[in-house]
């Protein structure tokens, strides 16, 4: 047996457990023990039931005396409740919707309880949802108690408890484990050895222990980041590229005539841009910018300095709504463009040659006039490099509201073109990145940043909502969609996502978080059946089917739905003027940079719009929090706040990184990310090919694949 082992053969982990792991992304051996927790409890202090404080983790040993189960009326959960003694006292334990415990723990039964206890508003001292362990007093080895104990990444029906006892399992068999980092980073960076690092990640004898190990997964992965983005640079600066240079006198005439002045940093991007055009080597650059910023006419004109040097460009967008929006700007801010724009979705097919004279055909003609060359700039969906397209001198390739183009997609775009130059890539986001984060994880591109709004914006007035306020916000937007608006409904989630349903599931402590967020299917109901009942009321979703969600984004967009709830899905979309109400449920649960974003959503048309911010948090500091959205200048002021507040695991949660936890919080020490720089660099120096670093170079292919698979 070795690391790569599927666990489905290894003995002793059984196989019930094998489709929860699934869910987990664990398969091997390998994935187990490098399914690293996301932080430890110290549950080390043992000690008498009267010896235990409120608030203070600690261990206790005892009987059960007394276990009933039953169902709450509040919310219908499932109460377990046991009254454990030692020979100091008593003390009562409650557990939710774990039905299954009360014939674990019958009276007589000895165990080990840990937990941090709570003082009730009574004045009671009890253990709500302690972590038990079936154990004899003189009991030394325990793994979930009176030790630190790991808290790992779960899933439904698979606790840190459940992981902890399938890690042990593997323990046992003894894996073998080679060392791929050099002694010499080892030694210099004062790391552990894997061998105990793996050890002391699972099983820590104290806290310090766990860090030391954390540090050099952190480090380890950091490491193999830097080494890709090194490796995949210069796989670029191997290729070829159109070098186009700037044609300064065409983007003067077109900015000029522009409806409006371009800002500086629109300007700045622009020119960085057609600087990396001119390259013989692929461009790989990322064109970030809040909502509204004014992306899409920086990529038009870097697409009309290519198009008018008589290569090709081709825009793609998330949705068909989007394609045509680009396609309609294009036309409007060109109308003298003749060389040819086409928009290609599945629904629609038009070609534009200047002076008004746009025709609507087939896929197939526009397929035609593209490879003959006589379609300069095409616009489709992102489905449009799976067809079987040839744009034979594809010089700039547009990607729309995606952080990454993968080398995969890349390829497909060259299909069978062996010696063709590459095109350069621009992609466009409005996910602010802060710059810790671009240096690591989007270190193998190059960056441009539009970081102000254009001048002509309205503010948009801003709200916290607090409970007792909801029924005058509905009154409020009741009379806005009276005068014609419509409005926004966000919730964090699609639907209850805990079933309280008394199955044999232990709920961890983030199911019973999500038991207490607004969902939008529940919203939809409330607000079509009974708010608003006399609108038309939308939802929208990631679990809708694709056409089904350009559907009703349309209806939405066409004035025939009021009231769109939605999820974050409407973070990327379509400009709708009308809409001038965003409102956010259980606000405090998202971000400060999306809800930022939702917030961009509105403010687009010429009436006053508004942002209200729905919370049922009592605390003065979510509030404070909330409102910073307010004072804000950019989304990149507070993506950098929120990753200080949130952490990178979970600031970077909806975007697909590919990229393991431990290396997203390892990004927040930023002595850490430049150490693993330099010592990538001066490895690739002395050692381009990895060929004295077999074990190193295997994984850096393997983390290769990981991260190109978006
Ligand atoms: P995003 O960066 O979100 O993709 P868009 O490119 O869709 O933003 O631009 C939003 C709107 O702002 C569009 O209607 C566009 O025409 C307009 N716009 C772009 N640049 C400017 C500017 N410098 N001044 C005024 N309006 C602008
Ligand atoms: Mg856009």
């Amino acid at each position: 047996m070795d690391i790569a082992t599927p666990l489905s053969e290894i003995k002793g982990i059984p196989p019930r457990f094998l489709p929860k792991l699934k869910k987990l992304g664990i398969e091997t051996a390998r994935d187990l023990l490098w399914h690293i927790p996301s932080r430890y409890v110290d549950f080390s202090r043992v000690l008498h039931i009267s010896e235990l404080k409120a608030q203070e983790e600690a261990t206790i040993h005892g009987t059960v005396e007394k276990a009933r189960a039953r169902r709450t009326w509040k919310r219908n959960l499932y109460l377990m409740e046991a009254f454990i003694r030692d020979e100091s006292g008593t003390i009562r334990a409650t557990w939710f919707n774990q039905p299954y415990i009360k014939n674990i723990l019958t009276p007589g039964r000895e165990a080990n309880f840990s937990g941090k206890p709570t003082l009730s508003k009574d004045g009671e001292l009890y253990l709500s949802n302690p972590t038990y362990e079936l154990v004899s007093m003189s009991e030394t080895d325990t793994k979930h108690t009176a030790r630190v104990v790991p808290i790992y990444p779960e899933t439904r029906g698979l606790t840190s408890k459940g992981i902890r006892y399938l890690v042990s399992i593997l323990f046992k068999q003894n894996v073998p484990l080679e060392e791929p980092l050099p002694q010499n980073i080892l030694d210099s960076e004062k790391l552990p050895a894997l061998r105990d690092a793996i050890r002391a990640v699972h099983f820590p004898d104290t806290l310090d222990d766990a860090a030391h190990a954390k540090r050099r997964f952190a480090f380890e992965d950091l490491f193999l980041i830097q080494l890709r983005n090194i490796t995949e640079r210069a796989k670029l600066n191997n290729l070829k590229a159109h070098s186009t240079p700037p044609n300064v006198e065409l983007m003067k005439e077109l900015i000029d005539q522009l409806p409006f002045p371009l800002t500086v940093s629109q300007k700045k991007s622009l020119w960085e841009i057609l600087q990396g055009l001119q390259e013989p080597h692929p461009m790989n650059r990322l064109l970030q910018g809040d909502v509204g910023s004014g992306k899409t006419i920086v990529a038009a004109l870097a697409a009309m300095n290519i198009a008018e040097s008589g290569l090709q460009a081709a825009f793609m967008a998330p949705t068909e709504i989007l394609a045509r929006q680009h396609y309609q700007t294009i036309k409007k801010f060109f109308p003298e463009f003749e060389k040819g724009t086409a928009l290609l979705t599945s629904s629609e097919a038009r070609i534009f040659y200047g002076q008004g004279m746009e025709t609507t055909t087939k896929k197939p003609a526009i397929l035609r006039e593209l490879s003959a060359g006589r379609i300069k700039i095409i616009i489709g969906t992102h489905a449009l490099i799976q067809k079987n397209v040839t744009i034979p001198n594809l010089a700039l390739v547009v990607i729309d509201e995606q952080h990454r183009f993968g080398v995969r997609q890349r390829a497909e775009l060259l299909q069978g073109k062996r010696e063709a130059r590459v095109p350069h890539l621009l992609s466009m986001s409005a996910t602010p990145i802060p710059r810790t984060l671009s240096l690591t994880i989007f270190g193998d591109l190059d960056l441009s940043l539009i970081n102000e709004l254009p001048k002509n914006r309205k503010a948009i007035i801003t709200k916290v909502v607090l409970p007792t306020e909801r029924d005058s916000a509905y009154h409020f937007i009741r009379e806005q969609i009276n005068e014609g608006r419509q409005a926004f409904v966000i919730c964090p989630r699609i639907e209850q996502t805990v079933k309280i349903d008394g199955d044999a599931l232990e709920l961890s402590e983030f199911e019973l978080s999500r038991i207490e967020m607004k969902n939008v299917k529940d919203e939809y109901e409330k607000l079509s059946k009974k708010i608003f009942q006399e609108f038309e009321v939308g939802m929208l979703h990631g679990k809708l089917h694709p056409k089904e969600k350009e559907h009703i984004m349309k209806k939405f967009a066409g004035g025939e739905i009021n009231v769109l709830v939605a999820t974050s899905v409407v973070e990327v979309g379509v400009d709708v003027p009308n809409a001038t109400v965003m409102m956010i449920e259980s606000a405090e649960r998202f971000g400060l940079a999306q809800l930022y974003q939702f917030r961009g959503r509105v403010g687009r048309g010429e009436h006053q719009s508004h942002c209200l911010l729905f919370t049922e948090s009592k605390s003065q500091e979510t509030k404070k929090r909330l409102l910073s959205i307010v004072e804000a200048k950019n989304g990149f002021e507070l993506a950098e706040k929120d990753l200080a507040i949130r952490g990178p695991g979970e600031f970077l949660g909806e975007i697909q990184t590919g990229m393991p936890d431990i290396a997203m919080t390892a990004l927040q020490n930023p002595e850490l990310v430049k150490h693993s720089r330099e010592l990538a660099i001066a490895l690739l120096r002395d050692d381009p090919p990895l060929k004295n670093h077999p074990l190193l170079k295997s994984q850096l292919e393997q983390f290769q694949k990981s991260v190109h698979l978006e």
